[in-house]
C-alpha cells in the first residue's frame, strides 16, 4: 500500500486575497473543510484497491458511486481554486479569445450564457466550459459531482454553484456570487488550458 496517496495542493494565494469576491471565511471552509474532506474520502477509498496507483483523471472517467463522487469532488474544487487570481488576466486571449468571439458573439454574451447556465442549474452541482478535441466549446450543466471529463471532454472552466461555495458570502443570491467570480478568474490560466494542437 502507498504511504503517500493525494494531498491537497495549498492554494496560490492568501485565504484573504479573493476578498471581498470570496471571503477568508469561505476559503477556510470551502478549501479548508470541504475540499479536504473529498481528498481524505478519496484516499480511504482507494487505498488498496486497483484505484491506488490510477491518475485522478482515470479515477473519475472510470468510477461510479461513492468513489466517483469523492473523486470528483476533489479534482473539481483545486481545478476550480486554481482558476482565480487577485490579480490575474480579465480577459481571455490568444485561440481561447477567437473560438469564445465566434462561438458564443462576443466574451460579453458568453459570460451571461454562462451564468445563466448556473443559475438555472437546479440543485448543487456545477457549470462547466469545456472543449472537444477539435476545440469547439460548449458550456456544460452538471449536477452535483458531474465533470466533463466523463464525456471525453476537455474542462476549460468551471463555478461551483453548490449552496457551500456561497452562502457565507452572498446567502441565497446565487447570481450575483456568479457574476462576482468574472472579478477574480485569471484568464490566462483559462486559455493556457485551451490547446487545440
Ligand atoms: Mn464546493
Amino acid at each position: 500500500m502507498k504511504t503517500t496517496l493525494y494531498s491537497q495542493p495549498a492554494l496560490p494565494y492568501a485565504n484573504d486575497a479573493l476578498a471581498p469576491v470570496i471571503s477568508a471565511e469561505t476559503i477556510d471552509y470551502h478549501y479548508g473543510k470541504h475540499e479536504k474532506a473529498y481528498i481524505d474520502n478519496l484516499n480511504k477509498l482507494i487505498a488498496g484497491t486497483e484505484y491506488e496507483d490510477m491518475a485522478l483523471e482515470d479515477i473519475i472517467r472510470k468510477s461510479e458511486g461513492g468513489l466517483f463522487n469523492n473523486a470528483s469532488q476533489a479534482w473539481n474544487h483545486i481545478f476550480y481554486f486554481f482558476t482565480f487570481s487577485p490579480d490575474g488576466a480579465s480577459e481571455p486571449s490568444g485561440e481561447l479569445r477567437k473560438a469564445i468571439d465566434l462561438q458564443f458573439g462576443s466574451f460579453e454574451n458568453f459570460k451571461k450564457e454562462f451564468v445563466d447556465a448556473g443559475v438555472k442549474l437546479f440543485g448543487s452541482g456545477w457549470v462547466w466550459l469545456a472543449c472537444d478535441e477539435d476545440g469547439k466549446l460548449m458550456i456544460i450543466q452538471k449536477q452535483n459531482a458531474g465533470n466533463p471529463l466523463t464525456d471525453g471532454l476537455i474542462p476549460l472552466l468551471t463555478f461551483d454553484v453548490w449552496e457551500h461555495a456561497y452562502y457565507i458570502d452572498y446567502k441565497n443570491r446565487r447570481a450575483e456570487a456568479l457574476e462576482k467570480l468574472w472579478d477574480i478568474v485569471d484568464w490566462d490560466v483559462v486559455s493556457s488550458r485551451y490547446d487545440i494542437d
